[in-house]
């Protein structure tokens, strides 16, 4: 069956610093592009990301400016997630202003603050304020974060905003986060990391918090994208519930649904 799968969790390595491949390089973008289709994948989006605590915002505008010069080259493939800092909330709120209105870009993130100086800092001010900006653009944010209590807290604060909380995680995690993802209107999940492994689950993710609420991604190229693409399909949920896991969920909460 042709079904559009979008993988709305991916970090594009442009460089030796941004590639998170552990047992490779991952090549060109056009190689990593077409690894991505090789495994099913119509469209990905996503941040580049550094494991490292920015000296000057210019490193931060620096990957923006990259995932925007990537999406100018493959316009069909590739929707740019970008990044921000809380440590310099003023050009973060002046940075989401100018990739909105003068780039169209719909999504924030993943923001990975473990590894840029910033370990599940959502609540604070500084992100706060950000946040009320990204609100104002309608922008999506995809984050990376192990704080149950500060998870809810921003989804709560800043309820304008849809956000996708990165990764399942497993066991008593996992049951934490879905039955999170169930209780909070704008909280979704997205399936990359740790949790399509463990057979059962995806159906498990659908009955708690329905099949509206979960978004494909694989966190390339960390992991394989195959293993998600598979691990999808092979829990036969109904085409509907797949179709929105795959596609539907993203294009509806971006806002680029065409039809
Ligand atoms: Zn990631």
């Amino acid at each position: 069956m042709d079904r559009q799968i979008i993988d709305c969790h991916i970090h594009p390595a442009v460089d030796r610093e941004t590639d998170f491949c552990w047992y490779k390089k991952s090549g060109t973008i056009r190689k990593q592009f077409d690894d991505l289709k090789r495994a099913g994948i119509s469209k990905a989006c996503g941040s580049i990301v550094v494991a490292k605590i920015p000296k000057s915002f210019e490193e931060i505008k620096k990957l923006n400016d990259c995932a925007l010069s990537i999406r100018d080259r493959f316009p069909d493939f590739y929707i740019p997630g970008m990044q921000i800092h809380p440590a310099f909330p003023d050009e973060s709120c002046r940075e989401i202003e100018r990739c909105c209105k003068n780039h169209d870009v719909r999504w924030i993130g993943e923001l990975v603050g473990y590894l840029m100086g910033y370990p599940d800092d959502y609540v604070s001010n500084n992100m706060i304020e950000i946040m009320k900006i990204a609100s104002k653009f309608k922008v999506v944010v995809n984050f990376h974060c192990a704080s149950i209590p500060v998870i809810e807290n921003l989804c709560r604060k800043i309820p304008g905003i849809n956000f996708v909380l990165a990764h399942p995680g497993q066991g008593k995690e996992f049951l934490e986060r879905i039955n999170l993802v169930e209780k909070i209107k704008n909280l979704y999940l997205d399936i990359s990391g740790t949790g399509i492994d463990r057979y059962g689950m995806l159906k498990k993710a659908v009955e708690i918090a329905s099949y509206q609420k979960i978004i494909f991604g694989t966190d390339y190229p960390i992991n394989n994208p195959a293993v998600y693409v598979h691990g999808v399909i092979f829990e036969r949920l109904s085409e509907n519930a797949t179709c929105a896991i795959f596609s539907n969920n993203f294009l509806r909460i971006t806002k680029l649904l065409t039809h």
